[in-house]
């Protein structure tokens, strides 16, 4: 089956008692038993909950996995992975991941007593010389957020084996649409399926999908155990979402590689960063890994207040943290999504005050463009 046909018909199709074509809502906490332990598969549904399995189905299929997991948002995702953990084991962490999976990792789990480096993990080298013994995961995401800059997740595996660590990859901009981490050699792929998964801007959850079933039985112990489970409903709605995640992605993908070529012919703009681009450090590895390039554009305007004048000035682009979403999103990451990393922090990493993100939509081109032009001048 290619991805456009298990995009609809893989996982579990319809309901068996009825003949319903579309998977029903299991608005249910627990299930009868015919004698204690003796039921249908279900006992209780924090466990396992028919709507939330076919979910879960789904995605281990469209990911390539032995088993998927379903949860409240990407950060209950991502809190349950490290939840595998231990006290005094050691992360090597993306030196530019999302600004919430550093916070949880900085101020929540070194609580627990989880450490972690931070490397670019474009750069091989500097993973491999920050791996210690204690060292048990390497988290990244590609490309990442906000600076799309690309890492190699076929070394990065390679390196992970020979060292003995997971690779855990967050597969939220790139979707099972363009890109499969564990193909590619990772271990643990998760997404923010409140982004392009759902791709309605009506639902926040978390996915996951590990490669081998032993991983898989360890997650299910600590998701069970912690609780942070995606509901019947939004499970349904994340359902009903992803059906058209490849007619999505393919409209996503056109509208951004027009964008980027025309914000890149224009003087005014600073710098255009999109992987579509022949220009961008990652072109190259991107069309080695992945089938596309995604929907998300930065470019920098030059400072914070024509920022703001663009901002106040687009009319299609609603000013909203999140992205992924049918209708294009514009935002100011070092003032919203990335405000919890340090000001030095931002500049370090090139975030800069001009620096505006866009989730390029699946409106009419021509429209986003006339929207911009007026915005920019
Ligand atoms: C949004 C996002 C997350 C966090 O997901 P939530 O669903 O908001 O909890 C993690 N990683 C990336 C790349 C994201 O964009």
């Amino acid at each position: 089956m290619r991805i456009k046909t298990r995009l609809i018909h893989g996982g579990i199709e319809g309901d068996p008692h009825t003949g319903a074509v579309s998977v029903p809502i299991y608005q249910v906490s627990t299930y009868k038993q015919e004698a204690i332990g003796v039921h249908k598969g279900f006992e209780y549904s924090r466990t396992g909950n028919p709507t939330r399995h076919a979910l879960e189905t789904y995605i281990a299929e469209l990911e390539g996995g032995a088993r998927g997991f379903a949860f409240g948002s990407g950060m209950a995702a991502l809190s349950t992975i490290l939840s595998l953990f231990n006290k005094g084991d050691h992360l090597v962490v993306g030196d530019d991941v999302y600004g919430g999976t550093y916070r949880v990792v900085t101020r929540v789990f070194s609580r627990l007593g989880l450490d972690a480096t931070y490397v670019d993990t474009s750069d091989l080298k500097a993973v491999e010389a920050a791996i210690r013994p204690e060292t048990k995961a390497i988290v990244m995401e590609t490309p990442t957020n906000p600076l799309l800059k690309v890492s190699d997740i076929g070394a990065l595996a390679e390196i992970a084996k020979a060292k003995g660590v997971l690779l855990v990859v967050d597969n939220t901009f790139m979707t099972p649409y363009w890109q499969n981490p564990l193909d590619l050699g990772a271990d643990i792929v998760f997404h923010s399926a409140t982004k392009y998964l759902g791709g309605h801007s009506d639902v926040v959850a978390g996915l996951v999908v590990v490669k081998d079933a032993q991983l898989g039985e360890e997650l299910h112990y600590v998701q069970n155990a912690i609780g942070g489970i995606l509901g019947p409903q939004d499970s349904w709605i994340l359902l009903r979402g992803m059906k058209t995640l490849g007619i999505r992605m393919e409209e996503h993908e056109q509208n951004a590689r027009t964008l980027a070529k025309w914000l890149s012919e224009r003087s005014d703009i600073k710098r255009v960063i999109y992987p579509g681009l022949a220009g961008h450090s990652g072109h190259e590895l991107i069309q080695k890994q992945a089938r596309g390039f995604g929907g998300m554009i930065s470019f920098d305007v030059g400072s914070a207040e024509r920022a703001d004048e663009v901002l106040a000035k687009v009319k299609y682009f609603t000013l909203a943290e999140s992205l992924g979403a049918v209708e294009s999103l514009i935002s100011v990451p070092a003032r919203m999504t990335h405000a919890s990393i340090p000001a030095e922090r931002r500049a370090e990493l090139g975030i800069t005050d001009g620096l505006i993100r866009i989730s390029v939509g699946i409106e009419d081109v021509q429209d986003l463009i006339e929207d911009l032009e007026q915005a920019l001048s």
